[in-house]
């Protein structure tokens, strides 16, 4: 049910439609620039560059913010960015109307650019007020931290291969460590409360849980799906509240599906997406650049002073999960707790994550946990240096921003070490091999005694095969490099940009295609201080797309970087040229292309739920070991698109669908403002 909206939104300046440009011909480019990363752009008889990118992302902005258009649900003056326009959509969120972290950092780097091009602050301020009203839990949302003993974060129990293999047991004579940053938190704060951003929510109740699984729809509600290891992908999950009060699911509510104890307790818990928050903080760092440049700091100081403190928090996704000592950390019982910070890889782990028992238990309790496998895909350099060199970003707790000028050395010499001989970035690595400490394979190359792993944190499908992550990462090393002129992310660069070039072409009738999926092969070299130029690990390009547009701009945004900080004509070009192409693709809503969905074959497939586990979802649903992705999920044959994903699944063919995903149309309109901002236009 959504809330229809209450006040009529403000109007930017008129501008010209962007197609009338398209059709009076002024977007042409040349054809198949890009494939030599030496050709000059006079060498191609380059005609004078037409498109004018303030007016695109103004345009692109204002279809976002369009309410006709359907990107947020309105609750009173904030808005929730939706994960996509469109309901039926299934990737990392298994519902369109769901959000993520990753889409409230989308919405701040919106906002930023549109503060550095108009010099309205509010709606970057609006944005954070909503980050802060609906996905940083509230402390009714975590209400039992001071529960939580520091000398014990947290009980441990062994990651699986499969779902079928859960629950897993609670294993509490294993040896963990301590958490050495959790005092100074207190203290600095004057709260045991985290701040951070719970990863999931589900923006219109979809599935009905409310708050605390009362049903309530007054606002999104905190909810969360995998909890079952690297096999289980999005069409394996069991979607549960992260406020559990056995209200919901079977007599334990969803507990005893991920968890096996000897008894239950209602709880909370919530997971961080660290490459989310910290890229608030990387956009915090921006829009404080951009208003102090308009002479006009003080319009974003709280938001920038707000950034410190989740960069502050963020440090937890540093530390192995159960804090053990980072490095050879073998057997589960064997490997030691870590004392002091010598459980801290100081990497961007794939999440850290908080819990406790709920508001009304007799003895409070919580915990805490870190990730211990880092993936390259979401570190973030440039939030590292802006927490230890700002110093309206450094945190306020006693060793932060130490931490984070440790982090920033170490997460360049991460991607250093897992750069492929090509230039692609390879996976990650593990302090706790398959999840549950156990001896990797022999001969793994090792990065601070952590082995090498292509594909961290998850299997189906391969955690760094997508090439988006490639961008992502590659986006803030080149800001990075733009901004600092930093040496090693410029010899990251000067690899990675030949490699992305030969694998791109962009033309002037808008058709381009960059990578999509990428294969690995062999390993890094032992990691000793500096690069070797890893003639033993491989990457290729698997496969190619051609729709992909917000990984297409996520490209030229780091092209473009790279472009203006170096003078490089080919990357410009081809920065340049995606752009334009994505411009030959506007519609009412942005910029979208139809995509073909094979993938929801996997509507059907089983949800492991245990013989003789019985339970509900909030709507009725049964939930039982005969269970499939779709019949836990009813809600989907009322969708106006379900038609067609029946069809397939009764042997018709693949769905076609148009997305207009928020992170992607937010990726293009930021990179039209990149462009805008780095090739000022006159
Ligand atoms: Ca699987």
């Amino acid at each position: 049910m959504r809330i229809p909206f209450a006040s009529p939104r403000r109007r930017l300046r008129r501008l010209p439609a962007l197609a009338a440009l398209v059709l009076a011909g002024s977007l042409v480019v040349p054809a198949a620039v890009s494939a030599e990363p030496d050709l000059a752009p006079a060498a191609l008889g380059r005609p004078a560059l037409a498109a004018d990118y303030e007016v695109a992302f103004l345009d692109q902005y204002e279809k976002i913010k369009d309410p006709a258009n359907g990107y947020f649900r309105q609750i009173g003056d904030l808005l929730v960015p939706y994960h996509s326009v469109e309901t039926l959509i299934v990737e990392a969120p298994d519902h369109g109307h769901e959000t993520t972290s990753e889409a409230f950092s989308y919405y701040l780097w919106l906002e930023a650019s549109y503060g550095r091009i108009t010099g309205e602050w509010e709606p970057f301020n609006k944005a954070w007020r909503s980050m802060e009203t609906y996905i940083i839990p509230a402390t009714r949302d975590q209400p039992t931290n001071s529960g939580y003993n520091p000398s014990d974060p947290a009980t441990y129990a062994a990651e699986h291969g499969d779902p079928s293999e859960y629950p897993s047991r609670l294993e509490s004579d294993v040896p963990v460590g301590q958490d050495p940053i959790a005092e100074e938190l207190s203290a600095a704060y004057g709260t045991d409360e985290i701040y951070g951003m719970h990863w999931l929510l589900d923006v219109d109740n979809t599935y009905g849980y409310g708050f605390c699984g009362d049903g309530s729809n007054d606002r999104p509600a905190y909810v969360n799906t995998f909890q079952r290891g690297e096999q289980e992908s999005v069409w394996e999950t069991v979607p549960h509240p992260s406020c559990e009060t056995f209200a919901h699911g079977g007599p334990n509510g969803f507990v005893d599906l991920f968890t096996d104890d000897e008894e239950y307790s209602k709880q909370w818990r919530y997971t961080a997406a660290p490459d989310a928050d910290a890229r608030v903080v990387q956009v915090a760092y921006l829009a404080k650049t951009w208003a102090e440049a308009q002479g006009n700091g003080s319009a974003v100081s709280d938001a920038v002073s707000d950034a410190a403190r989740m960069g502050d928090y963020l440090r937890y996704s540093m530390y192995d999960k159960y804090f053990k000592r980072i490095g050879d950390c073998v057997g589960a019982a064997a490997c030691p707790g870590g004392t002091g910070k010598d459980s801290s890889h100081y990497l961007l782990g794939w999440y850290y994550a908080w819990g406790g028992a709920d508001a009304g238990a007799q003895y409070p309790w919580a915990w805490r946990i870190g990730s211990s496998a880092p993936h390259q895909g979401y570190q973030n350099p440039l939030a590292a240096w802006a927490l230890s060199q700002d110093a309206d970003l450094r945190p306020r707790s006693a060793t932060g921003a130490q931490d984070w000028a440790k982090s920033f050395d170490r997460q360049l010499e991460f991607l250093q070490w897992l750069q492929s001989a090509e230039g692609a970035i390879a996976g990650g690595a593990s302090n706790s091999w398959g999840g549950s400490y156990e001896q990797p394979p022999a001969g793994r190359a090792k990065f601070h005694g952590m082995a090498y792993d292509q594909q961290p944190v998850w299997h189906d499908p391969p955690s760094n095969q997508w090439f988006g992550f490639q961008v992502w990462g590659m986006e803030r090393v080149s800001q990075l490099y733009h901004l600092t002129g930093d040496e090693r992310a410029k010899a990251i660069l000067d690899k990675w940009v030949p490699w992305a070039l030969a694998n791109t072409t962009a033309a002037a009738d808008g058709s381009f295609e960059i990578p999509a999926e990428l294969r690995w092969t062999g390993q890094p070299d032992d990691w000793s201080g500096s690069p070797t130029g890893n003639p033993n690990l491989h990457v290729s390009v698997s496969g190619t797309t051609s729709n992909d547009v917000g990984v297409a701009s996520a490209l030229a945004k780091t092209l473009l970087y790279y472009a203006a900080a170096t003078g490089d004509a080919s990357s410009r070009l081809t920065g340049e040229s995606l752009l334009e192409a994505l411009l030959a693709h506007s519609d009412d809503k942005g910029i979208a292309m139809p995509e073909t969905r094979s993938d929801y074959e996997r509507f059907d497939d089983p949800v492991h739920v245990p013989q003789g586990w019985t339970g509900s979802m909030a709507n009725g649903d049964p939930i039982d070991s005969s269970s499939t992705f779709a019949s836990i999920r009813s809600f989907y044959e009322q969708d106006a698109d379900w038609p067609k994903v029946q069809a397939y699944l009764d042997g018709g063919p693949a769905p076609t669908f148009t997305y207009h995903r928020f992170w992607a149309q937010t990726e293009i309109a930021t990179a039209f403002a990149t462009y805008d901002e780095l090739f000022p236009q006159g």
